[in-house]
């Protein structure tokens, strides 16, 4: 008998998986490698702020200490440091901009992750800057890819991982376990990512699905930190990642040349080294209606959970709330309301009546 059965090993999957393992859990994770995962596309930016605006993301102040300590957490079980922590400098847009940002006090709530306000133009070889920006600290990505695989790993000499297109019609439902095949728990949680649009228990979650599509680039010579204004450039060796685009109506996993030309117009108003693209990726994003990541248990089914929604933020969101996930199931405390899935109880009314 397994304490909690896990559908899906992306992002979700995986660091909710770690999380119970450190708890002293019995887990097992049921994954397809068939099925697209939107963490191995992702370009794995954490970035405090963003935005036209600039401004702080949702919980930043929470969220970037906790990742910081989580990966480097698994980097010791792994012996895979996949998180790469990188200053980001983003250029001001206008003269105004830099006039807000250098009027700013310390007391500034952005203090912890700012570096430097630059008033002069910084790093002109690289890019266009002429009004000077901001750069941003406790700020980076992680390699997902390595990430993802590494954490098997783990899973696998752990013996919890099995490879399994999970079945809905197989799953047998008591009030206090499940059946499935072979494997007997107390809960199953769902990670499926936009692959949950296809679970019965919970298609009725508003999801708002996105497609993103990314570049990898190859400049003249290295980049040194991470770009960000219009796109991202996020030096990975000799490469970059450039991202990303947003689609939400043709939820394909095809890259397009509307996209490649989309990111690249961006790109040169952002960087001046010549670069050459090399590749091209897509991916689907499994975003919420309200941006707010789904947690909790099903309206009926208790033995049924859900972790999901992280949306365009996989990495900054996943260590804190799947934390915030296994609080609840292993000690009862509560879920914050914003995530808490029992925010859209009554969509689940109105399809079952
Ligand atoms: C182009 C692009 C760029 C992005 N850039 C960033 C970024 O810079 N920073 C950031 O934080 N986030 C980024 N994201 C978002 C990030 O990818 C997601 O937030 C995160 O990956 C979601 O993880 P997940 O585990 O919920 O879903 P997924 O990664 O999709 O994982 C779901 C897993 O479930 C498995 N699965 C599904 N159904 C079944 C089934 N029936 N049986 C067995 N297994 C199943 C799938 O095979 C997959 O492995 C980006 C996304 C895209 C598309």
């Amino acid at each position: 008998m397994f304490d909690f059965l896990i559908v899906g090993q992306g992002l979700a999957g995986s660091v909710l998986a770690y999380t119970l393992l450190k708890r002293g859990c019995r887990v097992m994770v049921l994954n397809t490698e068939t099925k697209p995962a939107a963490s191995a596309v992702a370009a794995g930016l954490y970035n405090p702020v963003t935005g036209r605006k600039m401004v702080k993301t949702w919980m930043a102040d929470t969220l970037f200490p906790f990742l910081e300590e989580f990966y480097a957490q698994v980097a010791q079980d792994t012996h895979v440091q996949a998180l790469h922590a990188m200053p980001i400098y983003r250029p001001f847009a206008s003269i105004e901009e830099q006039n807000d940002w250098m009027g700013k006090t310390s007391n500034n709530a952005l203090d912890f992750f700012v570096q430097q306000i630059a008033g002069e133009c910084l790093y002109d070889d690289d890019i266009y800057n002429p009004y000077g920006g901001l750069a941003l600290q406790h700020c980076g990505y992680l390699d997902t890819i390595a990430f993802l695989s590494s954490i098997r790993q783990l899973f696998i000499r752990q013996q919890c991982y099995c490879e399994e297109n999970f079945d809905y019609k197989k799953l047998e439902i008591e009030d206090t376990r499940v059946q499935y095949g072979d494997y007997c728990a107390k809960f199953i949680i769902f990670c499926e990512g936009p692959g949950a649009v296809q679970n019965p228990y919970f298609n009725w979650l508003p999801f708002s699905l996105v497609k993103g599509e990314i570049i990898i680039i190859e400049p003249d010579r290295p980049v040194e930190r991470i770009y960000n204004r219009g796109v991202f450039v996020i030096p990975v060796e000799k490469y970059c990642k450039v991202g990303s685009t947003y689609e939400h109506h043709h939820l394909n996993l095809e890259p397009t040349a509307a996209a490649r030309e989309q990111l690249c117009e961006k790109l040169n108003i952002l960087l001046k080294i010549p670069y050459k693209v090399v590749s091209q990726l897509a991916g689907i994003r499994p975003a919420t209606q309200d941006r707010k990541p789904f947690l909790g248990m099903h309206p009926r089914l208790k033995p049924l959970v859900i972790f999901n929604g992280l949306g365009t933020k996989g990495v900054s969101l996943a260590p804190y709330f799947a934390h915030e996930l296994v609080e609840f199931l292993c000690r009862g405390q509560e879920l914050s309301a914003e995530v808490d899935i029992s925010r859209y109880f009554q969509l689940y009314n109105r399809v079952i009546a």
